[in-house]
């Protein structure tokens, strides 16, 4: 490794002075090792730094085959840069990751919860804690002991130790390299082996808030936020429930109430209309009863409709064959055709028959039994003949 990596011992630091050692090609961009940066590379659950190195964008800062690769567009004019990292980017990151040991940690003393894993994403971080099930006031307790760490406003220390010191110390969990490991220690707190950048004191972290969690394969995952990110989520929040409360004209304690109580009347007021419609329709269908005539004791009703609602039409051809001797032949004329074939429980024909017979003049699908039949078709332009089709066919049975 060429890169003397500024990050470990001053995740301040923004700005610095390097040599380009070596321009390496990346895809179709170029890779720049220097011989010392302050860029952190993706790893460990945290991801890279942007920033620029002169007046080159950085895309990405990887480590491939031992080097660690600053991605930029194009070649630099000099191989004597200046480094600068974007510190709104990475501040963001040292305040979730410092965040993360404390609340591993919580998990550990409160509930014997270790953490498998420990994903920082542009939104939400997560981890997933290795606990069997999890309530409100586990969440509760949690946060009151991790926001507590925080307040107390403890040193957060970083530094290389040896083999032997290592046995010394009360690690959360084993380091997963043999040497060179770095400690993050919080006093009385965590002591984790990790290579990730950290706030220097714990009241940097601002605040940790759960957001919410989920069963996975090895126990439970935990979305939370942190610092900053935290308080942009809660102007989030709050501006939600502004909002609501103008809509309601009620206080934000008051909005669940309300909520509750339009979706009660909305039942109620579709209920009123479910019947309304109902007996709309039934007296639709007496109406058409009454002027449509029987011919051989059999009355045919056919209908096209254009824009109506389907659930109508089957409900009108339900009223219709209420009537002994009747046949409804009715259809929807939309962007394409539904249509229902029904007969009164009187009549032996097999209106699955007939309209299986038809189906494809409007090119369709459907089916049903010897009593209805429905379906839908792409052709509505060929209704009527669809529907005369029919009504021949029953004509001549
Ligand atoms: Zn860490």
């Amino acid at each position: 490794m060429r890169t003397e990596r500024l990050y470990n011992d001053d995740p301040y630091l923004t700005e610095f002075h390097a040599e380009v050692v070596e321009i390496l090609p990346y895809e179709d961009k170029c890779g720049i090792v220097l011989n010392r940066t302050a860029f952190y590379p993706a790893g460990g659950g945290q991801p890279y730094d942007m920033g620029y190195i002169n007046d080159k964008k950085i895309y990405e800062v990887i480590e491939k085959d031992g080097e660690l690769l600053h991605i930029i567009d194009e070649q630099l004019s000099s191989s004597e840069v200046i480094g600068y990292v974007d510190w709104g980017r990475r501040f963001d990151f040292m305040q979730q990751h410092t965040g993360q040991h404390i609340l591993s940690a919580c998990f550990e003393k409160l509930f014997n919860g270790s953490t498998d894993s420990f994903h920082m994403g542009k939104d939400i971080v997560s981890i997933e804690i290795n606990i069997g099930s999890f309530s409100i006031s586990d969440a509760e307790r949690i946060e009151n002991m991790a926001n507590d760490i925080i307040y107390s406003n403890l040193p957060v220390i970083t530094r290389v130790v040896t083999g032997e010191e290592i046995r010394s110390l009360p690690l959360r969990k084993m380091p997963t390299v043999t040497e060179n490991i770095r400690i993050v220690a919080i006093r009385d707190v965590d002591y984790s082996p990790c290579g990730g950048t950290h706030v220097r004191t714990t009241g940097e972290v601002g605040m940790i808030k759960i957001k919410s969690w989920e069963k996975c394969k090895g126990g439970i995952r935990f979305a939370f936020v942190c610092g900053n990110r935290a308080i942009k989520d809660y102007s989030k929040g709050n501006s939600i429930i502004q909002t609501l409360c103008e809509k309601f004209s009620v206080r934000d304690s008051e909005i669940v109430g309300a909520i509750d109580k339009m979706l009660l009347d909305l039942k109620n007021t579709e209920r009123q209309l479910n019947n309304v419609t109902h007996e709309l329709i039934k007296s639709e269908a007496a109406n058409i009863i009454r002027e449509q005539p029987t011919a051989g004791g059999i009355r045919i009703i056919k209908r096209i409709y254009e824009s109506r609602n389907i659930n109508d039409i089957k409900l009108l051809a339900q009223y219709l064959t209420q009537t002994p001797g009747t046949i409804a032949l009715l259809a929807c004329k939309n962007d394409n055709a539904q249509v229902i074939f029904a007969r009164s429980e009187d009549i032996n024909i097999d209106m699955n028959g007939i309209f299986k017979a038809v189906l494809p003049v409007i090119d369709g699908k459907g089916g049903g039994n010897s009593r209805t039949a429905q379906g839908g078709g792409v052709r509505a332009d060929r209704l009527e003949e669809f529907m005369n089709n029919a009504g021949d066919m029953i004509i001549s049975k």
